[in-house]
């Protein structure tokens, strides 16, 4: 019998910089931590003091930093994993203490927008690799994370046209080594197949709960006593984190309100369908929607 001993990768990064462990963050930290080939360090900074605690109580950081300037000076690999209104903000501000060849990379859920607004710090020596692993849940902050949210998950990279293609191989390889599939996209079609995928379903949900709210009381108290599984559903969208999604709506607001234009085209044609009686027209979106659930069983999305 011959011993077969496979040695582990050598870590991608000597030192991974997380700024804001919050469900994505830690969730990233969490993974690194047990894999053991992603980084060799990991390093947290958070601006709340509370969750920077909860980060050290936790034990998901080797190093967690009060200061980001501090955190991401000898960072080889350094991920923003604030809500999207704060990134550019976040980037431009560490960007001028982060050291030549290290690769900045980010998580926000819309790319254009962020891509605008930090254009003007980015750094000829420092790759710029942004990043959106479609996962997530309707919890957030360090206590939220999971090793295994990345699973099976996409994670879509919109590099810039001059970021090195050895800078996104590395984010790419650290997003395979998460457990995620990988997809590079373009920043404007990544933002409009979210918008559809994502922030409008996330809408409705918002609007329905606000709906069913402003209903008289004693309809509302059925509402939450009798909540079938569709309204349930709802419910767990819309108990999102209000700053998150605050800032994705504004900061994809083209393609978010063209794909609601058109849903609301598509949902005047069912409501006269059953104005009218068309049972074929009826039948045949409902089909629709089992045969897209199906698909997405069929890929492990669901
Ligand atoms: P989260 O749990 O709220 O974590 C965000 C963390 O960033 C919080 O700890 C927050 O602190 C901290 N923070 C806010 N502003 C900061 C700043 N200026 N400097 C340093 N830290 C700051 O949010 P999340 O769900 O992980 O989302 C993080 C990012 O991932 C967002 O850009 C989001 O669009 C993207 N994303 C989210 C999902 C999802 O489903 N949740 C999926 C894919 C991508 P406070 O709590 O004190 O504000």
């Amino acid at each position: 019998m011959t011993d077969s001993i496979t040695a582990s990768p050598a870590p991608l990064f000597r030192r991974l910089a997380i700024i804001g462990p919050g469900l994505i963050g830690s969730s990233i930290l969490r993974r690194a931590r047990q894999d053991g080939t992603i980084a060799a360090r990991l390093v947290a900074c958070d601006i709340s003091p509370d969750v920077c605690r909860r980060v050290a109580e936790l034990g998901l950081a080797d190093e967690v930093e009060h200061d980001p300037l501090r955190a991401v000076a000898d960072a080889d690999c350094v991920i923003l994993c604030v809500p999207v209104g704060a990134i550019a903000e976040v980037g431009a501000h560490i960007l001028p203490a982060m050291k030549p060849g290290a690769i900045l990379s980010e998580v926000g859920s819309t790319k254009l927008s962020i891509l605008t607004a930090i254009a003007p710090a980015l750094r000829p020596d420092v790759p710029f690799v942004p990043t959106h692993p479609m996962a997530g849940t309707e919890h957030s902050g360090p206590d939220a994370g999971f090793a295994t949210l990345f699973d099976d998950r996409w994670c879509l990279l919109t590099p810039l046209p001059e970021t090195p293609a050895a800078a996104t191989d590395l984010i790419v390889e650290m997003w395979h080594r998460m457990g995620a599939r990988t997809r590079i996209m373009d920043p404007a079609h990544h933002d409009r197949v979210c918008a559809i995928v994502s922030h409008l379903p996330h809408l409705l949900a918002f609007t329905i709960c606000g709906t069913a709210d402003d209903l008289a009381d004693e309809t509302r108290s059925e509402v939450l006593d009798f909540a079938a599984s569709g309204f349930r559903d709802f419910t767990r969208i819309a108990a999102s984190d209000p700053v998150m999604w605050r800032d994705i709506f504004l900061n994809n607001r083209e393609a978010l309100l063209e794909m609601l234009a058109r849903f609301m085209e598509d949902a005047q044609a069912m409501a006269r369908a059953i104005r009218w009686g068309d049972e074929e027209f009826i039948v045949d979106r409902i089909e629709r929607g089992r045969h897209i659930r199906r698909s997405l069983i069929e890929n492990r999305q669901a």
